[in-house]
């Protein structure tokens, strides 16, 4: 069967030691990528993730960097241009998430989810953005939340940083189209992963029966639909948010 993407064809994951951005390192590798592991510090899931990229029959890099830091993100990209020479598709994947209430957010809490969501996805689209112009070919697919576009209690800076995400990519997709660069958005329901284990069993119950499709999704159904949109299968397509929830927002 012919795979999404013609041979040689670069992408870049960041956050993709685990969780749902490993699930998308793998895919993209299973569909003819060769893939930039972007990790924070360097661990054993890393070596993991590069390991199933690499079985899959194409290059691997894995490449320290923490994305909201700019120097960082930049040396990201520069890194995987001076391994494969160019830089085909960016997956803004890395996140993390600090709940509170508003009334006792701290004002850290807030500032460092939106220094790594938004800002780690501004800094390394911006680093992506000129190489991917001069070649006048690229796709971006940035990772938003559901939480991005309904909102959810306890998570303010969450759901700001993700709907930024989304602002972000629709503004970043009107300005690069002329460029043949796509960027659209995922925007993940409930997915099975660490940054949802850590929620009581008794607010996945809550979240799981709103869920249409009555379960809980897998990182896959996100890495699916992130290869869709990067490949040229998606070539007419930008500047949009797909959401992948199961039918919890209708
Ligand atoms: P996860 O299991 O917590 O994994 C997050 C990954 O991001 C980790 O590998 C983490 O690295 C990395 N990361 C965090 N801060 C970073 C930074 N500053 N620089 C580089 N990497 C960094 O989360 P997940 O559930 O897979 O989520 C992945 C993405 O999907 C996130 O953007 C999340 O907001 C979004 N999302 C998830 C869900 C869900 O239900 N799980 C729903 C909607 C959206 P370390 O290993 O070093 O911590």
């Amino acid at each position: 069967m012919s795979k999404l993407f013609e041979p040689g064809t670069v992408a870049i994951v960041t956050g993709a030691a685990r969780g749902i951005g490993r699930a998308i390192a793998v895919e993209l590798a299973c569909e003819g990528c060769n893939v930039v592991v972007n990790c924070r510090t360097s661990n054993e899931a890393a070596a993991e993730t590069l390991r199933q990229v690499e079985a899959q029959g194409v290059r691997g890099l894995i490449v320290e960097a923490d994305v909201s830091a700019a120097d960082e993100a930049k040396a990201l990209v520069d890194a995987a241009i001076a391994e494969f020479g160019h830089v085909d598709v960016l997956v803004n994947n890395a996140g993390i998430t600090a709940d509170g209430l508003l009334a006792t957010m701290t004002p850290e809490d807030f500032n460092r989810v939106l220094q790594v969501n938004l800002g780690g996805t501004f800094n390394c689209m911006k680093a992506a953005t000129r190489p991917m112009m001069r070649a006048k070919h690229g796709a971006i697919v940035n990772i938003s939340s559901v939480v991005g576009v309904a909102g959810n209690a306890g998570q303010a800076n969450y759901a700001a940083s993700k709907a930024g995400i989304i602002g972000l990519t629709k503004s970043a997709a009107k300005e690069l189209a002329r460029k043949k660069v796509r960027v659209n958005a995922v925007a993940p329901g409930f997915i099975a992963t660490d940054m949802t284990n850590a929620m009581t069993d008794q607010a996945k119950e809550r979240t799981v029966a709103n869920i249409g499709l009555g379960a809980i999704g897998q990182a896959q159904d996100i890495a699916h639909a992130v290869a869709f949109l990067a490949s040229d299968k998606a070539s007419y397509i930008t500047g949009q948010v797909l959401r992948v929830d199961g039918g919890l927002i209708i």
